[in-house]
């Protein structure tokens, strides 16, 4: 039987834990809120958790990308070279998914304000593969000029969840209207993420996330870190908060462990699905390497979204933008692991393509201005060996 959820247990656990807001979860790390509005705890009964196998035998990969990160926050604005008008869609920081459909569509309506019958689109990441299908949803013939196509670029080494102010800005350097920007790219992409959800091959899933803290505690940020902004506050409607769970009710051994749902991208299946949509659509694709902007400018197209990622501080000269790395250890899948799990400075999450294994040591710090590329086996085993020593404390799966 299920022990009832004891209400000052609730509170005295929502602690807020260092290092969660290199996920863009810091606003989910106190649900007192909730509590005190009388809201019901969204504790239910806890279906078994299968234990990840995490060893590094079954590392089948090790993955290094560049978040494109700019203190000022992304580049949305509109310039002109020649005769070609060129819209900025680039800076994204570790939020390029999740903003994704709520900045390209910003760039798109700055972009169909001329009303042209044809678009051309820089890059084919997340940020250009979004703006090119909401240009051809509204009309637009659209070209998408780029060197990588997705499964090649960076944003296919991304995580893959909902974190919508992860290394978004800096809290002093964003413009004073940048908040409720955000907030409209937010707003705008959470909605447009739903229109993907219930799809075969579960391009995009809700899944359970446990926090389990206590013993050693996730990594607090390096002192004398950036002051990165956290904008959750804002989105508060939309972003289901952490409950604590009775003690015994997981198998995990925290003194704390805590649940909330959250939105992930299954990548693999949701690029397939974003790159079938847009070849569907008539889309065509170009591979081309652009040495520099008068090359874009000498296009057939003489409307440009511009959307390099990381590549805008070579190709655009841009040195507002700074490399923050982030690596990835994946092991082989395992389809019964249907949760994800944040314990001792890693963070797991399970992806039909794989389970992903990252380390959060020194928050949001973690990597900045690091342009590194290359992988770090070390740093993978680091992160594999501190999940298996949780599985390794853990009780045995139970019935539910
Ligand atoms: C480890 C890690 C985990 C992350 N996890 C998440 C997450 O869970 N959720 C989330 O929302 N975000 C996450 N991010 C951030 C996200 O990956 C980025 O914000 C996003 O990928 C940026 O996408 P983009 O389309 O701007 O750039 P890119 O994916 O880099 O695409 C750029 C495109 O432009 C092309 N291009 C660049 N330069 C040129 C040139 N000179 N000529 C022609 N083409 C060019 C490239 O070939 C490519 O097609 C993570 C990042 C990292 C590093």
């Amino acid at each position: 039987m299920t022990p009832p959820l004891n209400r000052r247990r609730l509170l005295a656990g929502a602690s807020v834990l260092g290092g969660l807001n290199a996920l863009g979860l810091a606003g989910c790390a106190d649900d007192r809120a909730l509590v005190a509005a009388g809201a019901a705890p969204s504790f239910a009964p806890i279906a078994p958790l299968a234990p990840v196998r995490s060893s590094m035998e079954r590392v089948f990969d090790i993955t290094v990308c560049l978040r494109p990160f700019r203190a000022e926050g992304p580049r949305l604005d509109v310039g002109t070279i020649g005769d070609a008008t060129i819209v900025h869609n680039y800076g994204h920081g570790g939020s390029g998914w999740s903003l994704s459909w709520g900045s390209s569509t910003i760039a798109v309506q700055r972009a169909l304000s001329s009303s042209p019958a044809e678009i051309a689109v820089v890059g084919c990441g997340a940020l250009g593969l979004t703006s090119a299908i909401l240009a051809q949803r509204a009309g637009a013939k659209v070209t998408i000029y780029a060197r990588d196509l997705l499964p090649e670029t960076r944003s296919a080494r991304a995580t893959g969840t909902w974190t919508p102010d992860s290394r978004i800005a800096l809290a002093d350097k964003a413009a004073p209207n940048f908040a409720a920007l955000w907030e409209q790219m937010a707003r705008i992409s959470f909605k447009t993420y739903r229109s993907y959800l219930g799809l075969p091959g579960s391009p995009v899933q809700w899944m359970d996330r446990y926090i389990v803290s206590g013993g050693v505690d996730v990594q607090p940020a390096a002192p004398g870190g950036l002051d990165f902004a956290d904008y959750q506050d804002l989105i508060r409607d939309i972003s289901a908060a952490p409950v604590e769970l009775p003690a015994g009710v997981t198998p995990f051994p925290g003194a704390h462990v805590r649940r909330f749902s959250s939105m992930q991208f299954n990548l693999a299946d949701y690029g397939h699905t974003l790159m079938s949509d847009f070849l569907a659509a008539g889309g065509q694709i170009r591979r081309i390497e652009f040495r520099d902007p008068s090359e874009i400018a000498a296009l057939k197209q003489k409307v440009v979204i511009n959307c390099p990622g990381y590549g805008a501080r070579a190709l655009w000269k841009d040195e507002s933008i700074t490399p923050v790395r982030g690596q990835i250890a994946w092991l082989i899948p395992q389809a019964e692991v249907t949760y994800g799990l944040i314990y001792d400075g890693v963070n797991m999450v399970s992806r039909t393509d794989g389970i992903c294994v990252q380390l959060l040591d020194g928050g949001d710090m973690q990597g900045y201005g690091d342009d590194n590329e290359t992988a770090d086996r070390d740093e993978a085993r680091k992160g594999v060996s501190r999940l298996a020593a949780l599985y390794a404390r853990a009780l045995p799966p139970g019935p539910a």
